[in-house]
């Protein structure tokens, strides 16, 4: 049944449509709502919505029923081999960009440390130089090539998975601007770190092998064109996403479990075993190179150079005193984290709205500024400090202290006047990330740093984190995260190591809950994070108090704002749906939740010129289809989409000369059309009405849109709470919703043993099923 402003139109068999709200207008009807309600707009032309909704149309069905048990099987044996292919790309990319990065980062030290024996202004400048020209070429990819790969790219993924495509994010430039970039920007020494960027590149290698590979650069094969409908690409690209955090952290697990609990809307079991036969995968190849490189093949890049910082060695157990400066830990965690999410969003807004509107060269410039900054730091506040003695090495040490000139690491001999003595903040600052961290979390009685030099080190690499989040480069802040909330777990770690003087107390055990309760009071994640800390860390007898600081981190982070990631998306306007539904919902109906109070409907068979002037003028992407029913009356007979009628327009092939409507019943209706294309959703982004061009002659045909529409979209009563239609729309994964007067009568009752099909009743229903496996 229709709704009477559904009918006023139908009355003449004319097409009675309204025009898209622009933003003003928007305004104007949303002015009905809630005002507490903001309703998030999708910056226009920047994204779309995908879909992830099967589309049963008849074309579908055909198709479907065409296709036996072999056909199943082989597209179940073709998702696996693709998860496959994700593992061992994913996991190639990351030891590309390691080696790329250790050996980068390991000729600017290794010169550095050659030219300071002579010359401390000499060696500045080379450092300087150095890590200039790395961030010079990163940041220039991501401007002149590859604008979609600046940042870490999670929003963006998490966006995708959550249903909305943001333009260029899968691009296989932006896969290429994302591996190089990050080796500038990780190699030239930025307060930034290459895992975010790692997820990315995951999910670009993920979709790419889904398309076929790039049509554009011509590296698409054809047999690898099988999924084509966003509903596969989105499985391939969450496996992509889980292999991206597994290839970083070498912690296949946690790639999993972040998969799950951070960029994924929605999971299948199925999906859990190929996300976590893709991480199995990724481990295998990173462990193979890691193998190979051990022999010294692969220049600086050696055992230290993938995130794993081991520290078995350390404490294995805790007092109860211990809780509670455990505790404090996380509630630094959650107050640093959240002050970090709010700082990083007002720079990053002021920097959208006026710095990088004035185009690449200001991004260029900032980036090589910050550049500049940053080398002046770290090289100029160790100067200040004065250099310690040696500890006693260790009987089964492998630390020679200092290193011999030319080799970094830990206790860097740096501006000392002695030969036995290392400077501390050198030993942080003057380091690449992963030694650093790994110097940070050394479980060591000795005291390796300072109080004041953790502390500057805190203060300034802070600042710098939060001043770099948002340059055109590629980003990720899981790395600057762990070495910021490593420093003060160690300061407090130092204060408890001096209050309770009896415990046996680890420094670095202290340094390790920092860096978890930093990330989870910016990102938010307890579990994923909890499993990676303890997968990097090789230490599991210390997980229940990693699952303290990151409930009590996250709960204090919460209090203030939402996570890194979610305010990041909604900085960039990319429309998220939480998890929960907005309180306010709950007293809205979803009639009310409509803006558009026209609906822009079409008949069944309808006139080409009609059809064009429509597309033309608004630009939804989901139509209702309504047929006059034998009484008069008008019902809804399904949903056709844009992109579909697009191709419809453009091939011509089902154009009829005659209003009459086709006969479905009879089953041999005369579809021309190449059915392939309506079975997979097609991205109207590549095509527009623009685009098409149609004769006179050809305006006045018609289209029969029975066969190409989706007889079954999802319907709710206009009263249903706006709460139940959020929850029914995110869980589906659903882009239109279509919302009816009260249901007048009812054909039939579904329950649970309605839906306990037995193996042998083979149905047509049961092999539609599977094949979306
Ligand atoms: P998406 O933007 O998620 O890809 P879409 O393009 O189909 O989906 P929009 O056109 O962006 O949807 O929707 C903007 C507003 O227009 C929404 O408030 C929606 O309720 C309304 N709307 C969408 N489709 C129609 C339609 N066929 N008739 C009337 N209003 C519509």
């Amino acid at each position: 049944m229709l709704s009477n402003h559904f009918q006023n139109g139908i009355e003449t068999a004319k097409l009675v449509w309204s025009r898209l709200p622009n933003s003003e207008e928007e305004g104007e009807t949303g002015g009905d709502l809630d005002d507490d309600i903001t309703f998030r707009k999708l910056s226009e032309g920047s994204s779309e919505s995908l879909d992830y909704e099967v589309i049963e149309n008849y074309a579908y069905r055909k198709e479907q029923s065409q296709r036996g048990k072999l056909y199943v099987g082989y597209y179940v044996a073709v998702k696996w081999f693709f998860a496959l292919l994700i593992g061992i790309g994913t996991g190639l990319a990351a030891v590309f960009i390691n080696i790329a990065v250790e050996n980068f980062a390991g000729w600017k030290f290794a010169a550095t440390f050659a030219i300071i024996q002579k010359s401390y202004l000499l060696g500045f400048l080379v450092y300087i130089l150095i890590n200039l020209a790395l961030v010079f070429s990163s940041v220039c990819i991501i401007t002149q090539f590859a604008p979609a790969a600046a940042g870490s790219g999670i929003p963006e993924i998490k966006g995708y998975l959550n249903g909305v495509d943001t333009h260029g994010i899968l691009l296989f430039r932006t896969l290429v601007g994302k591996i190089f970039g990050s080796i500038g920007s990780v190699g030239g020494g930025l307060a930034l770190g290459k895992e975010g960027p790692l997820v990315h590149t995951g999910a670009c290698i993920a979709s790419l092998l889904g398309q076929g590979g790039s049509t554009k650069y011509h590296l698409s094969l054809r047999w690898l064109q099988v999924f084509k409908s966003d509903r596969d690409r989105r499985d391939l690209v969450t496996c992509g996403c889980a292999a991206g955090v597994a290839a970083a952290f070498r912690a296949p697990v946690g790639g999993v479990l972040f998969a799950l609990e951070e960029v994924t809307s929605w999971w299948r079991s199925q999906l859990m075993w190929r996300v976590f036969f893709t991480s199995a995968i990724v481990a295998v190849v990173v462990r193979t190179a890691m193998g190979w490189c051990k022999s010294g093949k692969c220049g600086h890049f050696g055992s230290g150079g993938f995130i794993i910082w081991d520290i078995s060695g350390g404490q294995d157990d805790y007092s109860f005193e211990e809780l509670l400066p455990m505790a404090i830990i996380g509630v630094i965690g959650g107050l640093l984290g959240a002050l970090f999410n709010q700082l990083t969003l007002y720079i990053s807004y002021w920097r959208r709205t006026y710095l990088h509107k004035k185009g690449n060269r200001v991004k260029i410039i900032e980036a090589c500024l910050i550049s500049l900054i940053t080398s002046v730091i770290s090289f100029g506040l160790p100067l200040l400090r004065e250099c310690s003695p040696c500890p006693e090495a260790e009987a089964n040490s492998d630390i020679e202290c200092p290193r011999p000139p030319g080799m970094y690491g830990n206790y860097v001999n740096f501006f000392c006047s002695k030969d036995k003595e290392y400077n501390d903040l050198a030993t942080i600052f003057f380091n690449t990330q992963d030694d650093a961290i790994r110097n940070l979390f050394s479980a060591k009685t000795f005291h390796e740093y300072s109080a004041q030099s953790l502390l500057t080190f805190l203060v300034m690499f802070y600042t710098l984190a939060v001043v770099t989040f948002g340059t055109a480069v590629p980003a990720g802040q899981f790395v600057p995260g762990i070495m910021i909330g490593s420093t003060y777990g160690r300061l407090v770690g130092m204060f408890v190591v001096n209050f309770y003087k009896k415990l046996n107390i680890e420094e670095g055990t202290y340094a390790l809950l920092g860096a978890a309760s930093f990330l989870g009071g910016s990102m938010r994640m307890t579990v994923s994070l909890c499993v990676i800390m303890v997968e990097i860390t090789n230490n599991l007898k210390l997980l229940p108090l990693i699952m303290l600081v990151l409930l009590i981190s996250k709960a204090v982070g919460d209090a203030f704002n939402e996570g890194l990631y979610e305010e990041q998306a909604s900085l960039r306007g990319i429309p998220l749906l939480d998890s929960k539904p907005k309180y306010q919902m709950r007293t809205m109906t979803a009639k009310e939740a409509c803006r558009s109070q026209k609906v822009v409907y079409f008949p069944r068979v309808v006139k080409v010129a009609d059809l064009v002037s429509m597309l033309r003028t608004n630009k939804h992407n989901g139509f209702p289809v309504v047929e006059h029913a034998r009484n008069g009356e008008s019902v809804v007979i399904g949903l056709i989409l844009r992109s579909h009628l697009l191709v419809l327009l453009q091939s011509k092939l089902d154009f009829q000369h005659s209003p009459m409507p086709c006969d479905l019943a009879g089953g041999s209706i005369p579809i021309r059309h190449n059915l392939g294309e309506f079975v997979k959703p097609v991205s109207s982004k590549g095509l527009s009405i623009r685009d098409i061009h149609l004769t006179s002659d050809d305006l006045e045909m018609y289209i029969d849109l029975a066969p190409f529409l989706n007889p079954s979209p999802y319907v709710v009563p206009e009263d249903m709470s706006l709460t139940k239609v959020y929850n029914l729309f995110r869980q589906l994964g659903l882009r239109h919703i279509f919302v009816v007067p009260r249901a007048s009568r009812v054909i039939g009752l579904i329950t649970r043993k309605d839906l306990l099909i037995e193996e042998h009743e083979e149905s047509e229903t049961l092999e539609l099923q599977s094949t979306s496996v």
